[in-house]
């Protein structure tokens, strides 16, 4: 003997459901979800000179190290944050020679935290 499917209680829970949802909208979803937004001055290693230099650029993330890291350390199988990607391979001009330079590897971009 088939049994067919019981559609009317099934109707009736789901307007249940629907009710018990909407009963709860406002409270489901504000929730806030904790953002640890921290300041990074941004650093690179000089081809140039071998010495390290400020970019003399800031940027602000939710995800960057808690004290300094490279940015391949930071973001490994991760995906950078925009803001992060254009920082490599800037073009800025190295103090001690002079000269202009920019850094494609991201092992020798670095984030500094400054709070
Ligand atoms: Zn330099």
């Amino acid at each position: 003997m088939a049994i067919p499917p019981n559609v009317k209680y099934e109707g009736k829970f789901l307007k249940a459901y629907r009710e018990a949802r909407e009963g709860k909208k406002g409270v489901v979803g504000t929730e806030q979800q904790e953002v640890n937004i921290a300041k990074y001055s941004v650093y690179f290693f000089c081809d140039e000179c071998c010495q390290a230099h400020p970019l003399g650029i800031t940027i602000e993330l939710n995800d960057g190290p808690p004290d300094q890291a490279s940015i391949r350390d930071t973001y490994t199988g991760r995906e950078l944050p925009p803001q992060v990607a254009t920082l490599i391979g800037n073009m800025t001009q190295c103090p001690n020679t002079r000269k202009m330079t920019s850094q494609e590897d991201n092992n020798q971009v670095f984030l500094v935290s400054i709070g």
